[in-house]
């Protein structure tokens, strides 16, 4: 199949055919031609199989061949959770419109306010945007959405963790005209907090669900290793960051504060590592990453910020040095290795705070997850025993007040009938603060 068959014009094939792309994934073969007859879209489909294009180019060719409904206003609005993710949003369009007229800016938080009022004001047909810095714009009126003709979000569930629910429902009123198109993307979801989210951004959505959530990924291999404490972390990982095979390695950790003192502690041992966390400059950030994607360097080591879309394909390796909480980002996360078609190996170190976020990762994978040992640092761990319930009921009952705004998930036929976000766990060493105010933002 190629992508004119798809109804896409032959100067984008052209265009894709110079980035060595000539065959659509699944994703953009059912994506594109259902954008481009003007449904809305609420398309799942896992970690590197092509999301971006799927809405890049039917959102480019409408641009390229349709009459604008307003010529000041922005006509494509693409919302991304994290600066990193929206600036590769950003750099994918930019070669597809390469050539063309079609101008774009990409609207950050951390960037300079009035630059931003600047290029908003040359009249960009596309605006690429992180959700908070956005809304500041669009309350001070230096962008308007009368005119906007297709609305994307990517990684749509993300940016309700990160608690822009107001944000988003602000961006649907400002452009609620009847001929608005919308389209949300994501490897995960299907929950309900989405759900309700899509009831009101959707229009009669067309439902593109191409892999479950919780599906394995046949590209990732994933193993999980036992360790007793934070020493014992540390030598399971500069024992794996040495192996032969890793050729660039992305290493999540649960704080800040971790990426910087294990950045320090691999380049003491020779590895080239740089920490990138969410309270550095957005310059020093977009450096780290043009430096790792640049491959200067061997070893990035991050929180949650980087779990999300980033695309490098000399990744081979995802490091967990702690489990996340939640069961969504561990698919994320492993999902920065083993992206289109190659493979890649995810690794995650367990220990006595990991517990629960392990038997919550393990139930919502449906999937045992076994582990394995490392000759000579094979530690005494070996697993916690399930806590009382009413220990669970208390921490539930902690995070109910967050999903307040959005109805009971629905009951969704699943095995085994596990919620999909993991319990937080009260006494892990991640703080409880992931759904506070972003530090991605
Ligand atoms: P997702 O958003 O689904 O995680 P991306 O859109 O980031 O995935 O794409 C993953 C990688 O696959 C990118 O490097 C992208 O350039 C590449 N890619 C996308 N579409 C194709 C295609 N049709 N053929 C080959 N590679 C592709
Ligand atoms: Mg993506």
């Amino acid at each position: 199949m190629h992508f004119t068959d798809l109804g896409i014009d032959t100067r984008l094939e052209t265009q894709l055919a110079h980035q060595g792309i000539t065959q659509p994934t699944d994703i953009q073969a059912h994506a594109v031609p259902t954008a481009l007859a003007g449904h809305d879209i609420f398309a799942q489909s896992k970690t590197g199989s092509g999301k971006t294009l799927a809405f890049l180019l039917p959102a480019v060719q409408r641009v390229m061949k349709q009459k604008a409904l307003s010529k000041r206003d922005p006509r494509v609005l693409i919302v991304a959770p994290t600066r990193e993710l929206a600036t590769q949003v950003f750099t994918q369009l930019r070669l597809l419109i390469a050539g063309t007229n079609i101008k774009a800016v990409k609207i950050l938080g951390g960037e300079n306010f009035n630059d931003q009022i600047k290029a908003l004001r040359n009249d960009p047909h596309f605006v690429i945007a992180t959700p908070g810095r956005l809304a500041d714009h669009l309350t001070q009126r230096s962008l308007q959405l009368s005119g906007l003709e297709l609305l994307i979000f990517d990684e749509a569930d993300r940016i309700l963790d990160l608690g822009f629910t107001e944000q988003l429902k602000m961006i649907n009123e400002l452009a609620n005209h009847r001929l608005r198109q919308t389209l949300l993307f994501s490897a995960t979801l299907d929950h309900a907090q989405v759900d309700a989210l899509s009831r009101n951004l959707l229009k009669k959505p067309k439902q593109i669900l191409l892999s479950a959530a919780n599906e394995q990924h046949s590209d990732i291999k994933q193993s999980l290793y036992l360790a007793d404490h934070l020493d014992h972390k540390e030598a399971l990982l500069e024992h794996f960051v040495k192996q032969e095979e890793v050729g660039q390695c992305i290493i999540f950790t649960a704080t800040r504060s971790d990426t910087a003192r294990l950045s320090e502690l691999l380049n003491s041992k020779g590895l080239k590592a740089q920490a990138l966390a969410g309270d550095l400059t957005q310059s020093k950030r977009l450096e780290i990453m043009d430096a790792f994607s640049r491959e200067n360097f061997k070893v990035l080591i991050t929180t949650d910020v980087a779990s999300r879309g980033l695309d490098l394909l000399s990744v081979t390796h995802v490091i967990n040095f702690d489990l996340p909480k939640h069961a969504e980002e561990y698919v994320h996360r492993i999902g920065r290795t083993g992206r289109a078609g190659f493979k890649g190996t995810a690794i995650s170190l367990v220990g006595p705070k990991d517990w629960p976020s392990y038997k919550a990762i393990k139930s919502f994978l449906n999937d045992e997850l076994a582990f394995h040992t490392v000759e000579g640092l094979t530690g005494k761990f070996k697993g916690l025993r399930d806590k009382k319930p009413q220990v669970l009921n208390k921490v539930n009952d902690k995070v109910k007040p967050k999903a307040k705004a959005a109805p009971k998930r629905k009951a969704k036929p699943k095995k085994p009938q596990a919620p999909i976000k993991a319990p937080l766990n009260i006494d892990g060493d991640a703080p409880m603060r992931r759904r506070k105010k972003p530090e991605q933002e």
